[in-house]
């Protein structure tokens, strides 16, 4: 007894020492008192970038208005980057910096109500870090330079000041960017136009005209060509490197199907006024707002492996359709906090799900769906802990989109779920929202108490198991849910595959009469991303595919 207490506090000590953030995690990732105390109004990020010296200087002007008075915000910038003044008006402020975090101080009360515009000036060599660089100098295969930034993650304040957080955005953005003459940068939103500055530099300009996530700013830089294209009012502009032109005029076609099933399903591609954009990228792809990066090889699948492994994948660019699939769940509806961040992830792998089924159907999507079932880990919660600038698990992506799916088979109405998943994101659109807002958000919809299942999917690591206990001399099963959640209760399809029957078995057993007997009695597990196990004293049942 004593010997087994002490192993589990140790083993409960070794995995809180493993969680517990350092002091820069909860700078980045809390919205502290002097992040609270202020609303993002509009950037303007002005930089030059030398892609030679793999240097970039310049300023952010940041506009704010204040929610309470105070004498201090805070923003944040990488600590290899300098921070050369800020100005507010033609006042130097006074600043203190603690890792990644810069603590701006003014002299006077900044009132509550009142906007105020700071100019954050700052230059240096960033660091090139995390999974595609953050910010990397590159060359392309020509030997012209390349700059390429995707830093969500690491953050966007690698390589520019800002309030770097997901709570809070900006409504609208401008971005300048002075290169080398004969090289092209494109950024997010509407270009705006080129400027020689005569020394030997061109400063691109773009305006982004709605809100838009500090990680999705980007910046592409390099020997691109430009071709056009258009659905309906919507402006498509890509941009490969001359040697890929032609392979990507072929792949790039199909952002046209990828743009009408999604406006199918959730409404109007969300940035219209800026355009939807595809840029050639040397890493595999990012979300960056109308502006998707994109560096899959100009092939289907994902990076040519067949993702899910069920045949369905190599028939489209998952990249293509994954990463923009973010305009609507990322860049569109955000995230409040890195913690939920499934709202992208897990809501983008879905719809990757229903792009297969406007393009190919049901079948396909149902097949393609439980494809990613061999990638499921089951071992860590997907909604991770708040306000500490962490990462969750990557069952986000392919439980969330599996958690989905049975959502949708809870509802079990389809005519329903289309029109519930559509009000979902034209409900919360340009927001930053959370978990809960999305819970609350379906139960008030469907008249369900759908908690305690998006708990047990969302805040459990383990699957639910749907127990069943056969007596085949009664003709009876007996059913009970195997859950985290005492109060999941969870409706699920048993019987044949051609004669499905709900029941709606909850944590205590029930029992009902079958003339099925145990070999023949299936769950529609690839409705329902559940465990079948056997109840007590009964034998190992096999699930349907
Ligand atoms: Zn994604």
């Amino acid at each position: 007894m004593f010997l087994r207490k002490l192993v589990l506090g140790v083993l409960l000590s070794w995995a809180c020492a493993a969680q517990s953030p350092t002091h820069a995690d909860i700078l980045r990732g809390e919205y502290g008192p002097y992040r609270a105390n202020n609303d993002l109004l509009f950037y303007h990020l002005d930089v030059r970038v030398d892609p030679e010296k793999k240097f970039i200087g310049g300023k952010n002007t940041i506009r704010f208005k204040m929610l309470k008075d105070g004498t201090r915000i805070q923003l944040d910038l990488h600590e290899a980057l300098n921070i050369d003044k800020i100005l507010f008006g033609s006042a130097a402020l006074h600043y203190v910096r603690d890792s990644g975090a810069v603590f701006v101080d003014f002299p006077e009360t900044l009132r509550a109500g009142r906007v105020y515009t700071i100019d954050f000036y700052y230059s240096g060599n960033p660091v090139e870090t995390g999974r595609f660089g953050g910010i990397a100098f590159r060359k392309d295969p020509s030997g012209h330079p390349w700059v390429n930034t995707a830093c969500e993650g690491i953050g966007a304040s690698l390589w520019w000041p800002n309030k770097d957080q997901w709570r809070d955005e900006v409504e609208n953005m401008l971005i300048s960017v002075a290169i080398p003459n004969g090289l092209v940068d494109v950024s997010n939103g509407k270009f705006v136009g080129k400027t020689d500055l005569g020394d030997g530099y061109t400063r691109w300009d773009w305006r982004v005209q709605y809100p838009i996530n500090n990680y999705d700013v980007s910046l592409n830089i390099g020997n691109y060509e430009h071709f056009a294209g258009r659905l309906g009012n919507l402006r498509l502009d890509f941009y490969a490197l001359p040697e890929d032109l032609d392979k990507a005029r072929k792949q790039f076609a199909q952002a046209k199907g990828m743009l009408q099933a999604f406006q199918h399903y959730f409404g109007e591609y969300p940035f219209r006024k800026d355009g939807y954009k595809l840029i050639e990228a040397p890493y595999s792809g990012m979300e960056h707002q109308s502006a998707v990066t994109y560096g899959n090889h100009f092939a289907n699948g994902y990076l040519e492996r067949d993702w899910t492994g069920v045949g369905i994948s190599l028939r489209f660019d998952f990249i293509i359709v994954h990463e923009s699939a973010h305009e609507w769940f990322g860049n569109s509806i955000t995230a409040a906090d890195q913690s939920d961040m499934w709202i992208h992830e897990g809501w983008a792998t879905y719809l990757e799900c229903l792009y297969v089924e406007y393009m190919w159907g049901r079948e396909d999507a149902l097949k393609y769906t439980n494809g990613y079932k061999s990638k499921v880990q089951n071992a860590l919660p997907i909604v991770a802990p708040r306000g500490v600038n962490a990462t969750p698990p990557q069952d986000m992506y392919f439980k969330g989109a599996l958690f989905l799916n049975t959502l949708r088979s809870v509802v079990n109405d389809d005519r329903r779920w289309w029109a519930l998943i559509r009000g979902f994101y034209q409900h919360f659109k340009y927001r930053n929202i959370m978990t809960e807002d999305v819970v609350e958000y379906f139960n008030r919809k469907t008249g369900m108490n759908l908690t305690p299942v998006f708990d047990q999917y969302l805040r459990h690591a383990a699957l639910p198991a749907l127990e069943l206990a056969f007596d085949d001399a009664q003709g009876t099963v007996s059913y009970r849910w195997k859950a985290d959640e005492p109060a999941f209760a969870m409706p699920v399809r048993v019987g044949t595959k051609d004669h499905w029957r709900i029941i709606r078995p909850t944590t205590a057993w029930q029992t009902m009469e079958t003339p099925l007997h145990k070999d023949q009695f299936e769950v529609a597990t690839d409705l329902y991303y559940i465990l079948v196990a056997p109840g007590p004293g009964g034998t190992p049942l096999s699930p349907v595919g």
